[in-house]
């Protein structure tokens, strides 16, 4: 009898011992997402003569804030998952620096009812900030290992929501076209007739161009009701490639 009460006792005290840690995992990254907010922060204020803008809209800021990086990095980088870096994550690819999610985040000026393409999921974390503004993202990946573990880890941490697959994305994704907003997370030596295509009227478009070994812009591109394009180019930026056949 007595045995079964100090069994008891001791499970309860297991538990509340797992559950303290977990909490105070949880704490001190949300304390190292918001110092690295405050680095992204200032970022945008010395960047604000190319943005025209000196902070980021707060959803934005809410989305970086709510996005657990860690989750998202291989496991031998966590301890850098919040540093305000591009991390490697396999494949000759890396997860983009939090100031450039944040920056192309907010160009894109998203609406909760907008649906998304990204190209490039890489590792599913710049769909998951997409994600804490809008359900509709799609999201596309040419690295057959990259886009299984992205949708993996995106439903693990509960963005099961967003719809991946594998492919060109230079090609876009025709069945879920056309969208509101599209970012490209590789750099292109041109901007893709084909995601001009897909994208709406009054849609933005953000997308680095250029050359892997030299300047690259991330620039923007909003489309009229006559299909004309109107491109502004943002800052200069350095992108790994998109690549593929065509
Ligand atoms: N958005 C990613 C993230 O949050 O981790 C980072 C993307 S990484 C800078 C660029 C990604 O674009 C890589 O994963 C790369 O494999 C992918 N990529 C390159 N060319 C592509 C293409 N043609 N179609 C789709 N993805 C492509």
């Amino acid at each position: 009898m007595q045995h079964a009460y100090l069994y008891r006792l001791f499970m309860w005290f297991f538990i509340l011992l797992i559950g303290s840690a977990q909490l105070m995992a949880d704490d001190s990254y949300q304390q190292k997402r918001d110092q690295l907010m405050t680095l992204i922060e200032k970022d945008i204020v010395d960047n604000s003569d190319f943005l025209d803008n000196n902070r980021l809209s707060e959803q934005v800021v809410i989305a970086m804030r709510a996005v657990p990086r860690h989750e998202f990095v291989p496991q031998k980088h966590r301890h850098q998952a919040y540093k305000n870096r591009p991390l490697p994550i396999g494949y000759g690819q890396t997860i983009s620096q939090p100031t450039i999610v944040a920056m192309m985040t907010d160009l894109l000026q998203l609406k909760a009812t907008d649906s998304v393409l990204e190209v490039g999921t890489g590792s599913g974390y710049q769909a998951a900030v997409l994600a804490e503004i809008t359900r509709n993202v799609y999201s596309i990946e040419v690295v057959t290992e990259l886009a299984e573990r992205a949708a993996k880890d995106l439903k693990r941490t509960g963005y099961d929501y967003v719809k991946t697959r594998t492919g060109d994305g230079y090609y876009g994704w025709k069945e879920a076209a056309p969208f509101d907003a599209i970012i490209v997370t590789a750099a292109a030596s041109h901007i893709p007739p084909p995601l001009i295509k897909q994208l709406k009227v009054g849609g933005r478009m953000i997308i680095p161009v250029g050359n892997q070994f030299m300047l690259q812009h991330l620039v923007l591109v909003t489309k009229d009701a006559a299909d004309n394009v109107k491109i502004r180019q943002i800052l200069p930026v350095k992108f790994v490639p998109l690549i593929g056949k065509h």
